[in-house]
């Protein structure tokens, strides 16, 4: 089966790749599709289907898409759909990791989860699965591996944050590999 992953993202490929060996994934790239495609909507649902619409209907070929926010808690599930941008554009991890610290400065509930959302259009038909893991923002950032906002996020039942666990864990347990097993589980 050819499915393409509306993205770009080398290690996002990878991991796609590493979970569904028997599908042939291809990426933005391979279908020759260049377009920076706007991600206006205000939800991860939302956004996860404007981009996998807009292979679908540019390509004609069965794809998905996937959208991830960090929701904190204490900040009403903020930067959920923001996460990317939350310290402001263009979008700078570093700075959102200040931000994070900064808005959970004296918080003592510091429990967060990630969110991903994946939008499989196959046939014309739209499916949406979503992958979660919980855990806390650390007080300060710890580790050197990852991206993004893993210096700060101690998954659940563990000590160390993402970027400090091996790679190979967190990719089985992060809220990405979740969702992309749901995935497979449809396919
Ligand atoms: P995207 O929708 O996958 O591009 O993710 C949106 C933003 O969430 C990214 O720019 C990252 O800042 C953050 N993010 C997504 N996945 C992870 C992760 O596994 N670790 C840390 N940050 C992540």
């Amino acid at each position: 089966m050819q499915l393409v992953f509306a993205s770009n993202n080398a290690h996002k490929l990878q991991e796609v790749r590493a979970i569904l060996p028997e599908c042939e994934i291809l990426s933005l790239e391979d279908i020759g599709c260049h377009a920076d495609i706007p991600e206006t909507a205000d939800t991860l649902e939302g956004n996860s289907l404007i981009k996998a619409q807009y292979v679908y209907d540019h390509y004609h070929c069965d794809c998905f898409a996937d959208d991830t926010g960090l929701e904190i808690e204490a900040l009403g599930n903020r930067p959920g759909v923001r996460t990317a941008r939350w310290a402001g554009e263009p979008a700078n991890p570093a700075n959102n990791r200040k931000k994070a610290l900064h808005e959970l400065n004296g918080q003592t509930n510091r429990r967060a989860r990630f969110r991903t959302v994946v939008t499989l259009i196959r046939a014309g038909k739209v499916q949406q699965v979503e992958g979660i893991v919980r855990g806390s923002i650390a007080t300060a950032e710890y580790g050197n591996g990852g991206f993004g906002y893993d210096p700060l996020f101690i998954p659940e039942g563990y000590d160390k944050t993402f970027a400090e666990l091996p790679a190979e864990l967190k990719n089985t347990i992060s809220h990405r590999a979740r969702a992309m097993q749901a995935l497979k589980q449809i396919l």
